[in-house]
C-alpha cells in the first residue's frame, strides 16, 4: 500500500495528570477566574440583548476585560493567564454560534461544583519547546505538568484543555491529526445482532455476554448515595460523600468504556465490513422497564465507536433496516415463520429442520441483507443505510 492511500484523523487523547501543590493553587485560580469571566460576559450579552436588543460578541467583552484589569479593583484578573480568558470568551463565542444555528442549548452559567475546564493555545512557532510526545508538557504560570503518558500521541497539538472533574482528578486533553494506514481490505464480512442477553452475537456464533456494571456496581452506588443524602449539604462531610459518589459513577463509566473500545476494536479487526440493525436506540428507551439495561449496556456509545474505528481503519459498517425480520427469518432455507417470542432462544425451522440459536440465526440474516444490498453500491471506509426495498 503507498503512502497515498494513508488516511488524515483527528485522534484525540486524555491523559490523566498530577499538579503540585502550587501548580493546583494556580489552576484554582485559573478555574475561578475564567468562571468569572464566561459568567460576567454571559449576564453582560444576556442583560443587553434584553433590555436594548442589542447584540455584542465575547471580543466586545475583550475588550471590557483589558479596561478591567487596568482598574484597581479588577487587578486580581492578572493572577489568571491571558489566554486562558481569551479562549474561555471564545468558547463562548462558539457556543452561542451553536445556539443560533439550532445545535445547542442557551449558554448556561457554569458552576464550581460541576467538572471545571480551561484551554490552552499552544503557540505553534514555539511548541517544541512546550510539548514533546510521551516526555513533557509545559503551560503558562504552570510550568511543566506531570502527566501519565499512557501513549504516545503521533501529531502535534495545537490547543490542550486541563479538566479537573467531579472526583477532583486532573486530566490533560488534545487532539492531534495523525496520518493512518487503513487495514488491507478483507473480502468477507460479519454480522452483528445486538442485545441485552448478549450485547453483541456475530454471525459467525461469537457471543460477548453482557458485564452488566450497573447492576453489579448497584450496591457500592445505591449506598453511597444513602449516605449523602443524610448529610448536611455544604457541610465538610457532604463534600467527602459527594466525592465517594461521583467515584462510584466514574468506576461504572470507566469499566463500561474499556469494555466498549475493547469490544468495538475486536469486531473492526475481524473483517472487512460489519452489518449491523440500524437499531432505533432513543425509541427503546421510551421503553421503563428496559431503559435502564440499555443505557447500561452502552448502545449507542457503542455505535459512535464502530462508525469512527470503521473509518479510520477503512473497514465498512453497514446497517440494514430495522423493521427487517431477521430474527424470524430461517438463515438457511429463508422461510419467514411466525412470530417467535422473545423468551424462545432456540428454535427449529419447520421446513428444513434446522435448529437455530435465536440471536446467531439473526445475525447471519443480517449479514446476507448487508451482502445483498452491497452488490449495488460499492463503498469502502464508510457507512450507509439499506432500506428494507427486498424481499425477505
Ligand atoms: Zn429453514
Amino acid at each position: 500500500m503507498t503512502d497515498l492511500d494513508s488516511i488524515k484523523i483527528q485522534r484525540s487523547y486524555k491523559f490523566r495528570c498530577y499538579p503540585g501543590s502550587v501548580q493546583r493553587q494556580q489552576l484554582a485560580v485559573e478555574f475561578g477566574h475564567a468562571r468569572w469571566v464566561w459568567n460576567q460576559c454571559l449576564a453582560w450579552r444576556s442583560n443587553l440583548y434584553q433590555d436594548v436588543g442589542e447584540k455584542v460578541t465575547a471580543i466586545d467583552f475583550s475588550r471590557e476585560l483589558t479596561f478591567l484589569k487596568q482598574l484597581g479593583t479588577y487587578d486580581w484578573l492578572k493572577e489568571a493567564s491571558a489566554c486562558v480568558l481569551q479562549q474561555k470568551l471564545r468558547d463562548q463565542d462558539t457556543a452561542f454560534r451553536n445556539f443560533f444555528a439550532g445545535r445547542a442549548k442557551y449558554p448556561k452559567f457554569k458552576k464550581k461544583l460541576h467538572g471545571q475546564s480551561i484551554r490552552y493555545q499552544l503557540d505553534q512557532r514555539i511548541v517544541a519547546n512546550l510539548y514533546r510526545a510521551g516526555e513533557f508538557l509545559k503551560l503558562p504560570k504552570l510550568g511543566e505538568l506531570k502527566l501519565k503518558w499512557s501513549r504516545k500521541p503521533l501529531g502535534i497539538p495545537k490547543m490542550v484543555t486541563i479538566t479537573k472533574d467531579c472526583t477532583g482528578h486532573y486530566f490533560a486533553s488534545f487532539t492531534c491529526e495523525e496520518s493512518i494506514q487503513p487495514l488491507p481490505q478483507k473480502p468477507s464480512g460479519i454480522g452483528v445482532d445486538l442485545g441485552l442477553k448478549d450485547v453483541v452475537v456475530t454471525s459467525s456464533g461469537w457471543k460477548s455476554g453482557n458485564p452488566r456494571y450497573l447492576l453489579t456496581y448497584r450496591r457500592q452506588l445505591t449506598k453511597t448515595q444513602r449516605r449523602l443524602s443524610r448529610r448536611v449539604k455544604g457541610s465538610q462531610r457532604w463534600h467527602c460523600q459527594r466525592m465517594r459518589v461521583a467515584n462510584a459513577h466514574a468506576r461504572v463509566r470507566n469499566t463500561r468504556q474499556d469494555w466498549l473500545h475493547k469490544l468495538s476494536t475486536t469486531l473492526i479487526g475481524q473483517a472487512g465490513f460489519i452489518a449491523m440493525e440500524d437499531l432505533n436506540v432513543k425509541g427503546m428507551m421510551a421503553n421503563r422497564r428496559l431503559a435502564k439495561s440499555i443505557s447500561d449496556v452502552g448502545m449507542d456509545e457503542l455505535k459512535r465507536q464502530l462508525e469512527y474505528k470503521a473509518k479510520w481503519t477503512g473497514c465498512e459498517w453497514v446497517q440494514v433496516d430495522r423493521w427487517a425480520p431477521t430474527s424470524k427469518t430461517c438463515s438457511t432455507c429463508g422461510t419467514v415463520q411466525e412470530t417467535i417470542p422473545l423468551s424462545v432462544r432456540e428454535w427449529t425451522c419447520q421446513d428444513c429442520q434446522t435448529v437455530h440459536d435465536r440471536d446467531i440465526n439473526a445475525a447471519k440474516n443480517i449479514l446476507a441483507l448487508a451482502t445483498l444490498g452491497r452488490r449495488e453500491s460499492d463503498v469502502r471506509g464508510g457507512v450507509h443505510k439499506l432500506e428494507a426495498d427486498y424481499a425477505c
